[in-house]
């Protein structure tokens, strides 16, 4: 797995301290999905959200990110330990999914959206067994 933040991290992170005049983006922050080891969208997008935080108000940066991706990061450090090590009926969940997918057209799409980025980590298990629930 490639190092990320854990949830506790997450909960108390702290990427700016305007009195010392530093502040932390992309991957110096732990910007990086847990999930997928993914960081360049989060180290555009926080580098962005810290410029306009020193145009305005540079002590709000911490809460911007929290906003925008946050949730969504801490949800997948949730997951991390379930997705890559947990069982479902007595194979790896990964392995389970796969097969789930194949032969669901509703599983099938929550994970293409997964992977588009149009569905978050926070909803994603709800989603998942609406999907595995319906038969259409
Ligand atoms: C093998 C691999 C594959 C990856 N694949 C993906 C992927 O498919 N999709 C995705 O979204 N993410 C991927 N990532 C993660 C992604 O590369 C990082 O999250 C992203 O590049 C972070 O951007 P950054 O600007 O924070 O850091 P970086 O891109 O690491 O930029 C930091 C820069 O600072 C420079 N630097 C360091 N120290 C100093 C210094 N003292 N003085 C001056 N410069 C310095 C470095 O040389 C570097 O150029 C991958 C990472 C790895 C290692």
């Amino acid at each position: 797995m490639i190092p990320s933040l854990d949830v506790s991290t997450w909960d108390g992170l702290k990427t700016c301290d305007a009195k010392r005049a530093w502040a932390l983006v992309g991957d110096a922050a732990g910007f990086v999905d847990p999930l997928t080891g993914e960081g360049i969208y989060y180290a555009i997008k926080s580098a962005d959200l810290l410029a306009r935080a020193i145009v305005n108000r540079v002590e709000d940066f911490d809460e911007m990110w929290r906003a925008e991706f946050g949730a969504e990061l801490r949800r997948a450090a949730e997951l991390q330990h379930r997705f890559y090590r947990g069982n479902f009926a007595g194979a790896p969940l990964t392995e389970r999914m796969v097969q789930f997918a194949r032969r669901h057209r509703g599983v099938r799409e929550a994970l293409r959206d997964l992977i588009a980025g149009d569905q978050g980590y926070v909803g994603l298990k709800s989603r998942l067994l609406r999907s595995a629930l319906s038969f259409t």
